[in-house]
């Protein structure tokens, strides 16, 4: 016999989610904070990490990583915590929650690529609605679609993955009010708060059908795999018995917990970053023939004659970026620029200075 006799043939069309070979390159593709742990702090995080009781199975519900993401984040008493492998495995746990035979998952396009995929492998219907040419939400249309598909739920990335920009709030209000009249949950996904100016955090005590997911990834601890769903307990009790036990494991609790007493630290690298943003986006704009998108995120969006080409000569100065150009017909000719150190970012600058013409 053959998979494809008994593998369900919409997983049988996906490709596997791509991951680009690094090795020896400038990695600025994945939005990865180029600073590696404080070094100050190293000694002490690796003295905790090596009393960890790896014999055990780690704490089922984490409270004490709880109660440090909590305090660093300021999220509200009434509002409850889940944690998950990533943010990935929380969109996983809500689609998975959320798949009654015709549910449908609407999304923007572009949009993370996550959204589409989790609701493919969860028998979702998918619908995806296009952003206007700068990369706002078509309100009318997402109305339009909410009324046709009554949505079981809603992903919002705010700042949005791979354009960088914050959606209008209003439009998003809209959104949320049409989806409650039709009996859907609204994801505000907050992957990049670490680089925003704004938040919903404030907001989603008044809305009985929102809940926010964040992620300590972009913000310098991708290796450690942590994210998080924030929302009333009434979802969030739901969401728990669909993950699996002991779904963060005790490397990652220790870790997460004693980075989390040292946010301040954190913060100050996400600082960095959004200084080198704002210096990036600058030099950049003074080229000729490349065009800056306004960002809030660790990365930058900038669309250019012939990406290919571009893609081609940071590859020749071992400078790894993303050509999303493909992905959409709204992105041809962009690529997706995470904000490295200052040195790196220098590197792209001379790259794209040494392009002629661009
Ligand atoms: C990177 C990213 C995530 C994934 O985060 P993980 O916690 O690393 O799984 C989620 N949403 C958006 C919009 C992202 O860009």
């Amino acid at each position: 016999m053959e998979p494809s006799d008994i593998i369900r043939a919409e997983i049988s069309a996906l490709s596997a989610y791509h991951v680009q070979h690094s090795a020896g390159l400038i990695k600025l593709d994945a939005m990865e904070n180029p600073y590696r742990f404080p070094s100050s702090l190293q000694d002490a995080l690796l003295a905790r990490l090596a009393t960890a009781s790896l014999n055990r199975y780690p704490s089922a519900d984490a409270p004490d990583l709880k109660a440090a993401i909590r305090h660093a984040m300021n999220i509200p008493n009434e509002l409850d915590i889940l944690l998950g492998n990533g943010s990935d495995e929380i969109i996983q746990i809500i689609a998975m929650a959320l798949a009654k035979p015709g549910a449908t998952l609407l999304s923007v396009e572009p949009a993370f690529v996550m959204f589409k995929m989790i609701a493919t492998f969860c028998g979702l219907n998918y619908v995806g609605v296009p952003l206007t040419t700068d990369f706002e939400i078509d309100v009318e249309a997402m109305l339009v679609a909410i009324q046709r598909d009554h949505p079981a739920v809603t992903f919002i990335a705010y700042p949005n993955n791979p354009t960088g920009n914050l959606f209008s709030r209003d439009a998003i209000a809209r959104i949320i009010s049409a989806c409650e009249q039709h009996h859907g949950l609204v994801v505000v996904d907050e992957a990049y708060f670490a680089f925003s100016s704004e938040s919903f955090l404030p907001d989603i005590v008044h809305y009985p059908n929102v809940v926010l997911m964040r992620t300590v990834s972009k913000l310098g601890l991708a290796g450690a795999r942590l994210g998080m769903l924030i929302g009333d307990r009434r979802w969030l009790q739901e969401f728990d018995k669909l993950r699996l036990p002991y779904n963060i494991n005790i490397l990652t609790q220790t870790a997460v917990t004693f980075a989390m007493a040292h946010y301040d630290a954190l913060l100050a690298q996400a600082r960095l970053i959004t200084d080198e943003r704002t210096r990036l986006a600058a030099a950049l704009s003074a080229l000729p023939g490349i065009h800056v998108f306004p960002s809030q995120a660790n990365f930058l969006l900038i669309r250019v004659d012939d990406a290919t080409r571009v893609f081609s000569t940071f590859v020749s100065r071992k400078i790894l970026v993303k050509n999303p150009s493909q992905s959409h017909s709204l992105l041809s000719n962009t690529l997706r620029l995470t904000v490295g150190t200052p040195d790196e970012n220098d590197a792209m600058i001379s790259a794209l200075q040494a392009t002629p013409g661009i």
